[in-house]
């Protein structure tokens, strides 16, 4: 096979009536690019029979399909850089299996990251198929993200994205447990371009995120690239130790002067819940810095492979393919 000038890389969770419209979308728009390409498909683990789909599609054509079957659910990003890490394009592309981004959209990052863009984010159009919650939840945390971390893009969410060799190569010599991709591609990227990108309601079927596995997803991002929400949290304990000095001086003078208070028992009560709250809160944010911690002192393998097609296990491109 002729080394692949591009990789599109695809997770597919219980993708099985997208996979084949996807496929004949792609394969369209790619050979009219007259350059060698290769698609990665990174099953992580479905239980409908996208499998079987994915290895009718690697029969249609072997040259160019590769299959990545997880042992079992790893989650978007870790299937993402499995497919990296088989990956041998000069250019990768991402983008997910539900139709959601147009692969038509495809020749615009190329032709951006050919003029020298190492990576190339794909911008979801104002107008997003997706329904209001999750809008205005991306939203959100889109300029959350950009308040408490450094990375500097509009919307870490899409996947539609070219990224240069050279970013993958950095990006899959990482071993951490938890990683954020686009997040991961920005701190990297030496030349990053934006572009809009047209986007659809999903093919078939619904979302694959819960709303409790949308919130890890996003612990994940700010944690992981951020140390702010605990400087957040010492502030507040700043601001909080300040006033309640404040609080003790003032009810010390009011006892000289007017004797002491009795009232106001509940309002006690209600400013000690606030605290306890805050302090909770305190709490969980720094376990969520020490389960990363924990997760990487384990040192356990990120995802299992259970079975290639179209690569040989190890017939890895790098070392960490474990
Ligand atoms: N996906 C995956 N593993 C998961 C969840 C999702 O590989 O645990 C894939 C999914 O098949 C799709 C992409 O990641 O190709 C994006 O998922 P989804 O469309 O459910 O996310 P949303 O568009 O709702 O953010
Ligand atoms: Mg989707």
């Amino acid at each position: 096979m002729n080394k692949p000038y591009i990789s599109v890389v695809i997770p597919v969770y219980n993708e099985s009536n997208n996979l084949k419209p996807l496929f004949s979308r792609l394969t369209t728009t790619l050979d009219k690019l007259n350059k060698p390409y290769e698609l990665i498909f990174t099953n992580d683990g479905s239980k409908d029979n996208s499998s079987e789909i994915l290895e009718s599609l690697y029969k249609l054509r072997p040259e160019q399909v590769r299959v990545i079957d997880f042992s079992r659910n790893f989650g978007q990003h870790m299937a993402v850089m499995a497919g990296f890490e088989l990956s041998k394009g000069e250019i990768v592309v991402t983008l997910d299996a539900d139709l959601q981004n147009p692969p038509e959209e495809i020749p615009k990052l190329i032709a951006l990251a050919e003029k020298g863009h190492d990576l190339v984010s794909g911008v979801r159009l104002r107008e997003r198929k997706d329904n209001w919650f999750r809008r205005n939840i991306s939203i959100l945390i889109n300029k959350v993200r950009a308040l408490i971390t450094n990375i500097d893009m509009t919307d870490h969410g899409c996947m539609l994205r070219a990224y240069h060799r050279d970013i993958i190569n950095l990006m899959i010599a990482h071993t951490e447990a938890s990683i954020f991709i686009p997040a991961l591609a920005r701190s990297y990227a030496a030349n990053p371009a934006e572009i809009k990108v047209d986007h659809d309601a999903r093919f078939d079927g619904s979302s694959k995120y819960s709303l409790y596995g949308l919130v890890r997803l996003n612990f994940d991002l700010m944690t992981g690239y951020s140390l702010v929400p605990l400087q957040i949290f010492t502030l507040i304990g700043f601001c909080i130790s300040f006033l309640s000095i404040t609080f003790v001086v003032l009810l010390f003078i009011r006892r000289l002067i007017i004797g002491p208070e009795v009232e106001g028992v509940f309002t006690l009560f209600a400013i000690l819940f606030f605290l306890m709250g805050v302090l909770l809160m305190g709490l969980g944010i720094m376990g969520e810095y020490i389960g990363r911690i924990y997760k990487e002192v384990q040192h356990r393998p990120r995802f299992a492979i259970k079975k290639v097609l179209g690569a040989k296990l190890d017939e890895k491109n790098t070392n960490s393919w474990r």
